[in-house]
């Protein structure tokens, strides 16, 4: 099989399993037990807390698990709208968000919130300046994602966040770096909620956690219940999974900049070999992350041509994976000639991803390309 699909989920490492395996076999008990096998427990979870926290620059105590990037999102937009909710009911946030931000601002309008949804260019790009200006007296939060998932188009956060200093100090800035884990500093972002997942950096999936700077007074809990996680996060904690993020912290952050070399390189190489396929276009923003690369086949359907990789053993996506069989709203959103947006794909590199994997690739995109007949 040829993985090229770690924007959707990344294969988890051996030491990572081994890591969770330990906890689940070994070490199975409540953080919240007043016993030694309770009171260990709670203190490896501290230890992990402050592994991730490291790879994220930001202080443990501001760092809380969830069971997931979705979760993460939903309570960061929650918790920055109760915590403004005196000084308006106004969103800012991108039409491009990863659905979890995206359906709950959906679901905020209905409650009587006005949304602003920004639209990229036909290249996917956000402006800073296109954000501020969206900015008003009333704006109680901006939620903005930094690795744009289906295009790999990275977002000026940080210049917002500078600018919203300005413009609205109080307005808060919530950011989605489920795609960009590595490529951040939370301190230097400046970004008050900052959602991360562990599956995309070879993490289990099931486990997520949210950045809470110093300016979120305390975050109103979206889960009611045991007070875990400092009383701002209840549920027994995900003992194994969160040892697992943590070891796949630690082994990303071990090899950040070979793997940052490493995926630049194989961006390079995998835009070199699939522009020798006749007709296709590559999406490309003015600043992107070097994991993911979209690229259009215009007039070839993407699900064709993701079904035809399929069966050769070869996983790249349509769009996101969230978003299976329905449009895409991030491709709509770039206002694409028809055969333009029908055709694009999505491939998504790791650490473990090698060039011969990407020449398999463009052959057989190439094969489709000459094989099948254009359908737009
Ligand atoms: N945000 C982005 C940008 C994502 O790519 C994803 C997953 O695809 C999520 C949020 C959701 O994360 P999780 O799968 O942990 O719920």
């Amino acid at each position: 099989m040829i993985y090229l699909d770690y924007a959707a989920t990344a294969p988890v490492p051996q030491a990572v399993a081994d890591a969770m395996y330990e906890v689940l076999a070994g070490q199975f008990g409540n953080p919240s037990s007043q016993y030694p096998l309770g009171l260990e427990m709670k203190k490896r979870v501290e230890l992990w807390r402050r592994t991730v926290a490291e790879a994220l620059g930001c202080e443990p105590k501001q760092l809380f698990f969830t069971s997931c990037g979705t979760e993460a999102d939903n309570w960061a937009i929650r918790a920055a709208l109760w915590q403004n909710r005196h000084l308006g009911r106004h969103v800012v946030t991108t039409a491009v968000e990863h659905s979890a931000v995206l359906e709950s601002c959906k679901w905020l309008e209905r409650e009587g919130y006005e949304l602003t949804y920004l639209a990229p260019d036909q290249n996917g790009d956000i402006q800073a300046e296109q954000v501020l200006a969206a900015v008003r007296p009333d704006t109680a939060l901006v939620s903005m994602m930094l690795v744009n998932n289906e295009l790999g188009n990275l977002y000026p956060v940080r210049p917002v966040a500078q600018g919203l200093a300005e413009k609205n100090p109080r307005t808060l800035l919530h950011t989605d770096a489920v795609q960009g884990f590595g490529l951040f500093s939370v301190k230097r972002l400046g970004a008050d909620l900052v959602t991360v997942s562990a599956h995309k950096i070879g993490g289990p999936k099931g486990i997520g956690a949210l950045y809470a700077g110093p300016r979120v007074k305390s975050p109103k809990p979206l889960l009611a219940g045991g007070g875990q996680e400092s009383g701002f996060r209840s549920g027994t904690e995900a003992t194994a999974q969160i040892a697992g993020f943590a070891k796949a912290a630690e082994l990303r952050m071990g090899r950040q900049m070979d793997i940052a070399d490493h995926l630049a390189g194989l961006r390079t190489y995998a835009i070199q070999r699939l522009l020798e396929i006749p007709d296709l276009q590559i999406l490309n923003g003015a600043a992107q992350a070097s994991h993911i690369l979209a690229v259009s086949l215009p007039g070839w359907p993407s699900q064709n041509i993701v079904n035809d990789l399929g069966g050769q053993g070869i996983c790249i996506s349509a769009g996101s994976a969230c978003h299976q069989g329905k449009p895409s709203h991030v491709v709509a959103a770039l206002r694409l000639p028809k055969r333009t947006a029908s055709g694009v794909i999505r491939l998504s590199f790791g650490p473990e991803t090698t060039r011969e994997e990407i020449d398999d690739c463009a052959g057989a995109l190439r094969r489709h390309h000459d094989q099948r007949m254009p359908m737009l």
